[in-house]
């Protein structure tokens, strides 16, 4: 059976490194900040900022929660980001989504000044992945490939297939799989006959938001699956994408949900937001 990947303690590591590199850094005089924009009162989404928020405290980085009404328009967000841009207590600018349907995302991610961007959103930084240059690399796929090399896993020469293909997770996941040397494979709601693709899989990477869309006939023997999926059951259990105890008979390391994917993803956005701090600072940043 397969081994656990075990996110929660995998994070848990991560972050007592950042919260050195933030002691640091308050010793050169610096205390990294992160302002995040809350439009409405989502309740997931005022579940993530208040996680998100905690894990800055914990650590020390300063957090600015913006509260903005569901009514707000798409001026007043561009104003306040660009009051946030040219503001020297923040390194990092977060807008939460999803934005109201009357938001457009495209036409406000791109006013967060690229080296603020730590959720990697901005088409340029965007680009910049796509082209294999440094950049801010989204946080879930940074989690992600951070889980590989903590688990020792070689991605160079191994078919990775991801099965979702948004612009948060999915695609620039694959992008950067693509970047470590590996052959990527990119399945979708329109992909036919997704377990042809799937089974061939060394590493499989699931960010659907359907439960158990992957079970055991999907998977190769001994891979590596990694579950983004989040969904609740009939009584409220998280549950991922994975159908885990059927799975976890046949991969060789499965992440669980909840505590796999997910708290490497709030540790890479206070990574992303130290890198943006030094960055500003012209400090060496890996
Ligand atoms: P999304 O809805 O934007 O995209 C879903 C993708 O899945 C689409 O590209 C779609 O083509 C594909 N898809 C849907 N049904 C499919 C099917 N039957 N077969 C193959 N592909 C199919 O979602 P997203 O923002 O990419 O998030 C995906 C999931 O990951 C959600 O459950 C979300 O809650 C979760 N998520 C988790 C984290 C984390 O930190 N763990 C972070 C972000 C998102």
């Amino acid at each position: 059976t397969a081994k656990i990947i075990d996110g929660k303690a995998i994070a848990q590591k991560l972050r007592e490194r950042l919260k050195r590199e933030v002691d640091d850094l308050k010793e050169k005089g610096i205390t990294p900040g992160l302002a995040v924009i809350l439009v409405g009162e989502d309740p997931a989404s005022l579940t993530y900022v208040r996680n998100k928020r905690k894990a800055c405290r914990e650590i020390g980085i300063r957090s600015f929660l913006f509260s903005l009404p569901e009514t707000v328009s798409e001026g007043e967000l561009v104003r306040k980001i660009e009051e946030l841009n040219g503001d020297e207590q923040v390194h990092g600018i977060l807008v939460q989504l999803p934005l109201p349907s009357h938001v457009n995302p495209a036409n406000i991610l791109p006013r967060i000044h690229p080296m603020k961007d730590v959720d990697g959103f901005h088409p340029l930084n965007a680009g910049k992945l796509m082209a294999g240059e440094k950049t801010f690399i989204p946080c879930t796929p940074l989690g992600i490939s951070v889980l590989l090399k903590e688990i020792g896993c070689r991605v160079e020469g191994k078919h990775a297939v991801v099965v979702g293909r948004s612009n948060i997770v999915g695609k620039p996941a694959g992008q950067l799989l693509l970047n470590m040397n590996a052959t990527v494979t990119y399945c979708h709601s329109k992909t036919a006959d997704l377990q042809k693709f799937t089974s061939m899989a060394d590493i499989l990477i699931v960010a659907c938001g359907k439960p158990n869309l992957i079970g055991a006939g999907h998977v190769k023997e001994g891979a590596v699956v990694i579950d983004v999926g989040i969904n609740r059951d009939e009584s409220g259990r998280l549950t991922g994408d994975v159908n885990f105890e059927e799975v976890k008979e046949k991969a060789g390391f499965i992440t669980p949900v909840p505590g796999g994917v997910g708290p490497m993803t709030i540790t890479m956005l206070l990574s992303n937001t130290i890198q943006a701090a030094k960055q500003i600072h012209r400090l060496p940043w890996p």
